[in-house]
């Protein structure tokens, strides 16, 4: 039987599902794959839900594990340059903990993310335009752990409590936090790693706690046309979430608990916030999680968002990896 739940991001929210490979774990357990690339040059992906059952889901794009980091990025490429000319842009990776959220954001030295593309790409093309436009660039990187607030660039031994303000011409923005001004791409890495160092202060397991936080890379982007004069300013956000996965109640106590509780509610925040602007209803709770707080001004309005659905290919995270296709069907 073959269902078919058309998921066609509308407006301005794309949707790109990501697969990662068999780990040669899951291949030498034998692991079966349950995922169909058959169709994903039209964006379609077929999971196997058991018999020969086979569902069908689509999406603006669908990456294969063969698909590499630099044909993900050329798709997500004329998004991060419209920050260039004045909208806000949110990049964010939904999924299972282990399925790529950080291989596509933040990627490795030799097998770079997304992150570090973004920032080469905006200083080529601001050099390319520099006869007509002069560019600010500048980074902050922050992590979001139990609805607070981390500044990851702040390297004082004290850490301030950094809040959400809304400014007089409507920006929303973090007072305190650090933003480290670029210049050129040979800063780049060196920020991206104070950042990713600084997430590993203070927890016994690096993975552990970062599949746990929300680590949020925003880039602000002051603009000047030469020719009129006219000035603007604009922020792309680059977001790897918490892990989605559900804990078992039984298994989970204390404070686990309650990071569990924080993360499902977050991220529920950012289901609803997304679902609202796509049926396009009056309210939308932007308020009800500092994630989607933080990133009110970069989702809706007239401003970009692009999610990457990271999936496992294996039989054993099934269940998982449905969850996570109904999370974005919420989004169209
Ligand atoms: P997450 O951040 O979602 O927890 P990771 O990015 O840490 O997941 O990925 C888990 C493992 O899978 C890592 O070892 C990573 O290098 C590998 N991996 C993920 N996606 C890919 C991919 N597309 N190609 C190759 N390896 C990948
Ligand atoms: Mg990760």
């Amino acid at each position: 039987k073959l269902y078919n739940q058309v998921q066609e991001a509308k407006g301005n929210i794309r949707v790109f599902c990501r697969c990662r490979p068999l780990s040669k774990e899951e291949a030498s357990a034998g692991h079966a794959m349950v995922v169909d690339f058959s169709a994903a040059k039209d964006g379609e992906l077929g999971i196997l839900t058991g018999g020969s059952t086979k569902k069908i889901f689509k999406f603006d794009r669908v990456y294969s594990p063969r698909d590499e980091q630099v044909d993900v990025f050329a798709d997500a490429s004329p998004l991060v340059t419209s920050v260039l000319d004045g909208y806000n842009v949110c990049i964010f990776a939904y999924g299972q903990t282990g399925t790529g959220k950080t291989f596509t954001m933040e990627g490795t030295q030799q097998n770079r993310g997304v992150n570090y593309r973004t920032l080469e790409l905006l200083f080529k093309t601001a050099k390319e335009r520099k006869e007509t436009f002069t560019y600010s660039i500048s980074v902050s990187a922050l992590e979001v752990y139990n609805e607070q607030i981390r500044d990851l660039l702040d390297t004082s031994p004290t850490s301030k409590k950094l809040e959400i303000r809304q400014a007089s011409e409507g920006f929303h923005h973090v007072p305190g936090l650090t933003e480290a001004k670029i210049e050129n791409i040979k800063e780049v890495w060196d920020v991206l790693h104070i950042g990713s160092n600084a997430r590993a202060v203070g927890s016994n397991n690096v993975n552990e706690h970062s599949s746990r936080s929300h680590c949020m890379l925003c880039i602000s982007v002051k603009a000047k046309n030469l020719i009129n004069g006219e000035c603007t300013k604009s922020k792309l956000w680059l977001v790897d979430l918490a892990g989605s996965e559900r804990l078992a109640k039984t298994e989970v106590q204390g404070e686990r608990l309650k990071e569990a509780q924080n993360i499902n509610r977050s991220l529920s925040a950012l289901g609803d916030v997304i679902s609202s602007l796509a049926t396009k209803s009056g309210h939308i709770p932007y308020r009800n999680s500092k994630l989607t707080h933080l990133l009110q001004d970069s989702l809706g309005g007239d401003s970009k968002t692009l999610m990457f659905l990271q999936i496992s290919p294996s039989e054993q995270d099934l269940g998982e990896t449905l969850s996570s296709l109904n999370f974005a069907s919420r989004v169209r």
